[in-house]
C-alpha cells in the first residue's frame, strides 16, 4: 500500500500499482531491428511500463561464439534503444559476472512493487527445457512468448503463465549480421542507423580486428 492524497490534501490508502517491467535477454551481438520490434510490440501489447535489454556477459550456451566485448554490445544497444520510448540498457548480468542464468537475473531485478515479463523469441522459448534453474524462473514472471507471424508457437508446461505477442516475421539474425559484415556486405536497415555508425565507428566485427565467426 501506497499513500497518497485526495484532492483535497487528506492521506488515503490505495493499492499500490505495481510497475510492468519487460525483460528481453540476449546476447546482442549485434542487436537488430528484430530485437526493437520484439520489445516495442511487447509492450504496446502488455501496457509495459518498460522493457529492459539485458545483454548476456558470458552466455554459456554460447561460448566460442560471441565476438564483440561486453562493452561494445552494450554501447550498440544503447544507441539502438535511446530514440524508442520505454527500452532501456540494462548491465546487470554483466555487472555480476559469470554465466548469464535467467532466473539470477530476474531474482536480482525483482521488486516488491515490479511484474516481472520475460519476453523470449520463440526459438529461444524453445530452448527452455535446457534452462538452469527452470522452476525459480516460472516463479518469478509471467512469460511471454514472442512468435514472428506464420511461425509455431512453442508451448511451455502447463504451470507456466504465459502471454502471446505475435509480431511481422523479420528474417534478421545477429549471425546473418556478422557474416554480412565481414564479407562486406551492407547491414543498412537491419539495424538502426546510429548502430550501424557505431559498429563502423568501434570497428566491429570486420575481419581486420578479429578472425572473423567461429
Ligand atoms: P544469433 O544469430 O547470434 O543467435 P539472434 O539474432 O538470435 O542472435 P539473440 O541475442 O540470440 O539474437 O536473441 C535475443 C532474443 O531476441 C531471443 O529471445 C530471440 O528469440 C529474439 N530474436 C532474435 N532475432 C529475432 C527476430 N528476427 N524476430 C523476433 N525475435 C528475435
Ligand atoms: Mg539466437
Amino acid at each position: 500500500m501506497f499513500r497518497h492524497h485526495d484532492g483535497l490534501g487528506r492521506p488515503v490508502e490505495s493499492r499500490a500499482v505495481a510497475e510492468r517491467v519487460g525483460v528481453l535477454g540476449g546476447t546482442f551481438d549485434p542487436v537488430h531491428v528484430g530485437h526493437i520490434v520484439v520489445a516495442a510490440d511487447s509492450r504496446h501489447a502488455l501496457a509495459l511500463d518498460r522493457v529492459l535489454f539485458v545483454v548476456a556477459g558470458d552466455p554459456w550456451q554460447k561460448r566460442g561464439q560471441v565476438i564483440a566485448s561486453p562493452a561494445d554490445r552494450v554501447a550498440l544497444v544503447r544507441a539502438a534503444v535511446e530514440p524508442v520510448d520505454g527500452l532501456e540498457v540494462s548491465t546487470v548480468e554483466i555487472d555480476r559476472g559469470g554465466p548469464s542464468v535467467t532466473a539470477d537475473t530476474l531474482e536480482a531485478l525483482a521488486r516488491p512493487d515490479r511484474e516481472l515479463f520475460l519476453l523470449l523469441g520463440a526459438d529461444a522459448a524453445a530452448n527452455m527445457p535446457t534452462w538452469r534453474r527452470l522452476e525459480e524462473t516460472r516463479e518469478l514472471c509471467t512469460l511471454v512468448i514472442v512468435t514472428r507471424a506464420g511461425e509455431p508457437a512453442p508451448a511451455p508446461g502447463p504451470d507456466w503463465d504465459v502471454r502471446h505477442v505475435t509480431i511481422p516475421r523479420l528474417d534478421i539474425s545477429s549471425r546473418d549480421l556478422r557474416d554480412r559484415l565481414r564479407t562486406g556486405r551492407p547491414i543498412d536497415g537491419l539495424v538502426p542507423p546510429a548502430v550501424v555508425h557505431e559498429i563502423r565507428r568501434r570497428r566491429l566485427y570486420t575481419p581486420t580486428d578479429r578472425d572473423g565467426d567461429r
